[in-house]
């Protein structure tokens, strides 16, 4: 079956068959005289083993590892993209802390005063508007008291004691501020020695004694620095509005114009007091 037909040997009786693929073979030989068959003669029969790796147990063995060879690939691949989703949202966790920490310290410098701590004038005129919308629609009878406060001579101790001192008793007032005021309470530096209170549903003789604890707590506590005792006071006006009011764009404006008309004269008769709107 390996050749076609059968060779002429001529004068060599040797036959070389390379290459035989694996599989049962038989060597015949025919006898001929010219064209006249003689005979014909089986000479061998034998057989070619398929070498190893065309062996099934082989190839099974080959198939199997082979299989197992791509799994492992498949799961080093999955375990690799799986540490590495690990890694990315690892990162993208500690970015977002990051954003968020960054985020909060933002919104704290948008909103306080970074030499008292205090609120600053941007985030007390959301609080007032929000809370006069509030009031314009509570029911009669509800209050709320404004204070304007301002330091008095403020320049002079400045030039006496120097910008430092200065910072020392403007954080000095935030300190008094906190101490006496509600958590409802918003307090909040209105611009350089000037400070701004905001009582909701606080009556007048509540708001009286609020401002004059702070005042008083001014008069009495000088503030100490490098061996001397810087002494201030501070002047107050005051002013309780009641339910009901009519809101308008410009109410928390107007407000704040009384409690300021009510400061100057605070300042006029002699400042260190608390001026209330409405009382001589
Ligand atoms: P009055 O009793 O009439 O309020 O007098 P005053 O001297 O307090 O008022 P004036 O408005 O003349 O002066 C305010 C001073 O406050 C002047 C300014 O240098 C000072 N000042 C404003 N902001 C700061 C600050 O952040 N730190 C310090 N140390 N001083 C400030
Ligand atoms: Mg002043
Ligand atoms: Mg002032």
């Amino acid at each position: 079956g390996f050749d076609e037909s059968f060779s002429t040997p001529g004068q060599s009786f040797q036959r070389e068959y390379t290459n035989l693929p694996p599989g049962s073979y038989r060597l015949e030989v025919q006898f001929y005289n010219g064209s006249q068959p003689l005979g014909r003669q089986s000479l061998a029969s034998f057989w070619v083993e398929p070498p190893f790796w065309q062996n099934p147990l082989f190839q099974l063995i080959l198939a199997v590892s082979g299989g197992l060879l791509i799994y492992a690939g498949f799961r080093w691949r999955y375990r690799k993209i799986e540490r590495e989703k690990e890694r990315l949202t690892e990162m993208v966790r500690q970015a977002t802390h990051e954003l968020e920490k960054k985020n909060t310290l933002l919104a704290r410098l948008a909103t306080t005063d970074e030499l008292t701590g205090l609120y600053n004038r941007r985030f007390f005129m959301r609080a007032i508007l929000q809370e006069v919308r509030r009031l314009a629609r509570s029911r009669p009878g509800e209050t709320l008291t404004l204070l304007m406060l301002d330091l008095d001579h403020f320049k002079m101790i400045n030039d006496v004691y120097g910008h430092e001192s200065g910072d020392r008793v403007l954080q000095f007032v935030a300190r008094c501020l906190k101490s006496v005021l509600r958590v409802t309470d918003v307090s909040a530096r209105f611009g350089g020695e000037e400070f701004v209170v905001m009582l909701p549903q606080t009556p007048l003789i509540g708001g009286k004694l609020v401002a004059d604890k702070i005042r008083r707590i001014m008069e009495a506590n000088p503030v100490e620095r490098n061996g001397q005792e810087i002494h201030s006071t501070i002047s107050i006006g005051m002013l309780t509005v009641s339910s009901p009011v009519e809101y308008t764009d410009d109410l928390v404006q107007q407000l704040l114009q009384r409690a300021d008309i009510q400061l100057y004269r605070a300042k006029a008769l002699g400042r260190n007091r608390v001026v209330v709107e409405g009382e001589d």
